[in-house]
């Protein structure tokens, strides 16, 4: 008898797996060699960033326990259960290895720089105890290999990405579930394996406004969002026009979270909204959820092609900034107490749901950056902390760009967080929802509730700098002082 490993990172689900339909393949050739599905509860994960935050924070450790026990129901259903194995990847693999007649590891390959490394240790492991490996491409809309140009000539601009792959990469359909497997026979418990998860979850309530959208992880509710946007309340036909609002569950398609640890593929959601297109509506909206995800795709061949750069304080461009490290401000901007009641609300949403819109992540990461001046990893480190959705190609890859240190050709290009917060939120809804304390405030001073004048304060209960923070700088000198010390790092660079 021989086992096939399928190693679960990213793509927690059994649909579109191409590693799964591989090891079952393998296994179904022969009349006695089984399947065993695994996923590694690593530690180097859980441990905490170059800044002191706990890389996965409360909220996406509650979702990705979810979506492991979504997993193994769904593995039951096909022949037997996830196995979670706490541990040091590759101590996991020599372990198996050593204990169990392991022919084969199968599993998707990932393109930022950590899960790399770690993915080669397995790869010259396996070489050393002669296991095979099949490696399945990175899980882009596109089919990968179907792109026409190296990694290395991979375009710097996303419009010319796009339209290259709109013409001449394959989009290939999702594959289906395979239909059953044989699985290693043993008396296995998954609850008992995730005790490594529920030890370093703290599923603590912190007190603070509801969030407007429940995240459950797992595939089983992913695929019920998917059917929820599109097919039950047609939100998919208004999309363009909606994704910009930041308060609503149905503003934008919010498969975020699933798509990051692939409890949903991007290419179920590409067939879906083809079919949508064939049965209902085929307009503007519909193409912009496709084109968004080709700047999913964008940022992952750009962290394929730029490596560990992604993370550098100089960025993918190399461009030396005089950072700020200023402790007061960054933690006025990680707590949402700024003052800037935009930049206050969609951190504090971040921090007690996990989740912030684009326009969210857009403002804030460049009044981190434009504003304040501080150094733009904090801020990514932050995110990653915090984000359900959290993806390094994606964090990595759009900080880089708002920070300006990334794709962005357009040089120091700053949010106007007053403009942006009466142009995407007009009555204040968003901000009244985050900041209870602004609910009374009429539309005219909500977003800059520093204008009510003095005597309306004695007269109310909000009074600034003890209801609500006085603004941490001021918006338009701040940006021009930060575009100044930009201007001068690049010229020095040059
Ligand atoms: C500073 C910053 C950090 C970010 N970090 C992450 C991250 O860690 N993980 C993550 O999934 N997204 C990240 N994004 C991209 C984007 O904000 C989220 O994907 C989006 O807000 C998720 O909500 P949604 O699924 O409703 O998006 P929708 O608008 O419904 O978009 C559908 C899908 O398209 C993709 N997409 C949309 N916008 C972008 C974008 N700007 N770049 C790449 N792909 C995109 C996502 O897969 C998204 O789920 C970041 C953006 C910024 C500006």
């Amino acid at each position: 008898m021989a086992i096939h490993v399928v190693w679960f990172r990213n793509d927690l689900r059994v649909l579109d797996h191409e590693p799964l339909r591989n090891a079952c393949q393998l296994a179904n050739a022969t009349t006695n060699d089984c399947v065993l599905p695994i996923f590694i509860v690593d530690p180097f994960w859980f441990a905490k960033t170059s800044f002191g935050f706990s890389r996965t924070g409360i909220h996406r450790k509650r979702f990705l326990k979810e979506s492991l026990q979504d997993l193994d129901q769904q593995l039951s259903g096909l022949g037997g259960g996830l196995r979670a194995c706490e541990g040091g990847t590759v101590d996991v693999f020599l372990d198996l290895i050593q204990q169990l007649p392991v022919a084969s590891v199968s599993f998707h390959q990932e393109v930022a720089s950590e899960e790399r490394k770690m993915e080669q240790r397995v790869r010259e492991l396996c070489s050393e105890q002669s296991v095979t490996i099949h490696a399945s491409s990175p899980q882009t809309f596109c089919d990968w290999d179907t792109v026409p140009f190296s990694i290395e000539e991979v375009p710097e601009v996303f419009t010319k990405f796009r339209k290259v792959l709109e013409k001449r990469a394959a989009f290939p359909p999702a594959l289906p579930a395979p239909s059953h497997f044989r699985s290693v026979k043993e008396n296995f418990s998954l609850e008992r394996s995730l005790n490594a998860l529920e030890s370093l979850d703290s599923t603590k309530k912190q007190d603070g406004p509801n969030p407007t959208m429940r995240y459950q992880g797992g595939s089983t509710a992913g695929l019920e969002r998917l059917n929820h946007y599109l097919w039950e309340s047609d939100c998919l036909m208004n999309y363009k026009k909606t994704r910009n609002g930041m308060l609503l569950a149905n503003d934008s398609s919010k498969f975020s979270p699933w798509i990051a640890n692939g409890s949903i593929s991007v290419r179920q959601i590409g067939d879906e909204v083809t079919r949508y297109e064939s049965q209902r509506v085929k307009n503007d909206s519909t193409y912009w959820l496709k084109f968004e995800l080709l700047w999913r795709d964008f940022f992952i061949f750009m962290t394929a092609k730029h490596g560990k750069k992604i993370f550098h304080k100089k960025g993918i461009k190399g461009t030396a900034i005089n950072w700020l490290d200023d402790p007061r401000l960054f933690e006025a901007w990680k707590e949402g107490e700024t003052g800037f009641p935009l930049i206050d609300a969609n951190m504090r949403e971040l921090k007690l749901s996990g989740y912030m819109s684009n326009r969210g992540r857009q403002n804030v990461a460049s009044f981190l950056t434009k504003n304040l001046g501080i150094d733009w990893r904090m801020g990514a480190e932050w995110f990653e902390s915090q984000l359900l959705d959290y993806d390094p190609c994606l964090n990595y890859g759009n900080w880089n760009y708002a920070a300006g240190i990334g794709n962005d050709a357009r040089g120091f290009r700053w949010f106007n967080t007053i403009k942006q917060s009466k142009d995407y939120d007009p009555n204040g809804d968003y901000l009244r929802h985050w900041l209870p304390e602004l609910a009374d405030l009429p539309n005219s001073l909500v977003h800059t509730p520093w204008n009510l004048p003095k005597d309306d304060q004695n007269t109310s209960d909000f009074l600034l700098g003890d209801s609500y923070p006085m603004p941490v700088v001021d918006l338009f000198e701040s940006a021009e002082l930060n575009q100044l010390r930009y201007e001068q790092s690049i010229g020095a660079g040059d």
